[in-house]
């Protein structure tokens, strides 16, 4: 995977043992030499990734760390502070900064690279979220991950050691909700059954393989997402890389300093929180993108490209499907005489008749105003006209009640129906369909007309 990493640092000796050491590895390594310098790069570069060093003349790391995530510019791209002292009041401070993750100097081949892998991962997954959230427009809330909320969240702690959970316990109960596991199948289970916003694992456990625990994590469908933080020992370096490999999001060494484990767990936290939110919008703006407001029926944009794949079956392995296409009748002259607002009630009770009379895998579509389609899998002509004869009829059985004081108002709808063919595209289909519709109206309404 190939990156841009931008390399800070103020002393040049420095910054040539970290560009030779990424360009190895054929990371592509920009440098800047003091905050300023940095700041401005950040902007114009668009790095994946920031090796940023503590101690600076003018601007210190720190400084230039909380500008960086102060700017929505550039807020998302992960930060690692380097700092020459491995001193705890260093880490916290960078946290507290918004440092996405540390390295010490003299910075060690796995901790770099394993550091930098996974944090670029990360943000190639943010940038591509984000990017599809942009296509979503309207969901406009933009909301950063430093916005997310932790508090009260689910952490599932793995580990047989008491005085690690007792610590764990003690300094992160009051925030979050704790549970404890030590049993590693137990654990399992509960972590595929319960949506955790943090699960944390430790090394040395004594009674089971925390890797093979992190990879059964990570290959449950139900846990994929949740963050794993890992704790380890000074000794276990190369451990902690694999893990990293796997699909650890972070580590603590101990002895497990207390600030630090909640300054981890909150990072973590509040990342997933903002992936999870991106991801719903996805989500929704799919959604939308494909259902029509009023009715909650697919849309026509949704049904045409149905239509597309549907079509693409029946050229190619001659599985076929018909067509129904339906217009209500003088609905101006309802809307003309109820109001508009009777109509679109009108709209939605036709819509609901449509679902209850087809099959669950028929696809119903708003196509138009007051026109809808359904595409009927496997159904040929015959069977096409039975289900169009029975949507008919339980639109003209049942006045459809409006709220109006003139009660409920009697409709009929006309229908056209054809059978798709070898050879069809969207258009020689739809015209078939559409010209029996013609033809419905043309008899005088509430009718069925098939293809020939
Ligand atoms: P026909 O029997 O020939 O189909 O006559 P019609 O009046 O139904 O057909 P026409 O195409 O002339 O009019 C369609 C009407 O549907 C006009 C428009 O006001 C109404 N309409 C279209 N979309 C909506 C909507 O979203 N809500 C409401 N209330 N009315 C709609
Ligand atoms: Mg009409
Ligand atoms: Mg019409």
């Amino acid at each position: 995977m190939s990156a841009r990493v931008l390399v800070v640092d103020d002393v040049a000796p420095n910054i040539r043992i970290l560009e030779a050491k990424l360009s190895t590895e054929y990371y592509n390594v920009l440098t800047a030499t003091n905050g300023l310098e940095a700041l401005e790069a950040a902007e114009r570069d668009n790095p994946d990734i920031i090796l940023l060093d503590v101690m600076m003349p003018e601007m210190d790391g720190f400084e230039v760390c909380r500008r960086l995530k102060a700017n929505p510019d550039v807020s998302h791209i992960p930060v690692v502070m380097v700092t020459a002292l491995s001193d705890m009041s260093d880490r916290i401070q960078g946290l507290e900064a918004g440092a996405d993750d540390f390295l010490t100097k003299p910075v060690n081949d796995l901790a770099l690279f394993s550091r930098v892998r996974s944090l670029v991962r990360l943000k190639m997954t943010m940038d591509e979220l984000k990017l599809r959230r942009q296509t979503g427009e309207h969901f406009g809330q933009s909301q950063s991950e430093g916005d997310m909320d932790v508090d009260g969240a689910t952490v599932l702690v793995i580990d047989d050691n008491p005085s690690d959970t007792s610590h764990m316990a003690r300094h992160m109960g009051d925030r979050f909700q704790m549970a404890f596991e030590a049993d590693p199948d137990a654990a399992m289970a509960m972590a595929g059954s319960f949506a955790y916003d943090l699960i944390v694992v430790s090394l040395d456990h004594r009674g089971a393989d925390p890797l093979r625990l992190v990879s059964g994590i990570r290959n449950t469908p139900s846990s994929r997402q949740v963050p794993i933080l890992l704790v380890g020992e000074e000794s276990d370096a190369e451990r902690v890389a694999k893990a990293l490999e796997m699909g650890v999001n972070d580590y603590i060494l101990r002895p497990i300093e207390a600030n630090e484990l909640v300054a981890r767990a909150k990072t973590q936290i509040r990342r997933k929180r903002y992936q999870d939110m991106l991801r719903q919008d996805v989500e929704n703006s799919i959604a939308m993108a494909m259902t029509d407001p009023l009715t909650g029926l697919h849309n026509r944009g949704y049904f045409d490209q149905h239509l597309e794949s549907a079509l693409g079956r029946i050229n190619g392995d001659g599985k076929g499907f018909s067509l129904i296409m339906m217009d209500i009748d003088h609905f101006k002259a309802v809307n003309d005489t109820h109001g508009h607002p009777a109509g679109d009630r009108i709209l939605k009770d036709f819509a609901n008749r449509i679902t209850d009379g087809t099959r669950g895998f028929d696809l119903a579509a708003r196509y138009g105003g007051e026109e809808f389609v359904v595409i009927l899998p496997d159904a040929d002509m015959k069977l096409a006209e039975v289900v169009a004869e029975r949507l008919r009829t339980m639109v003209e059985d049942k006045p459809f009640d409006t709220g109006e004081e003139a009660g409920a108002i009697a409709v009929t709808c006309s229908l056209g129906v054809a059978e798709a063919r070898v050879g069809d595209d969207r258009a020689s289909i739809l015209k078939r369909a559409d010209e029996c519709l013609y033809r419905a109206k043309e008899a005088g309404r509430n009718k069925v007309v098939i293809a020939a």
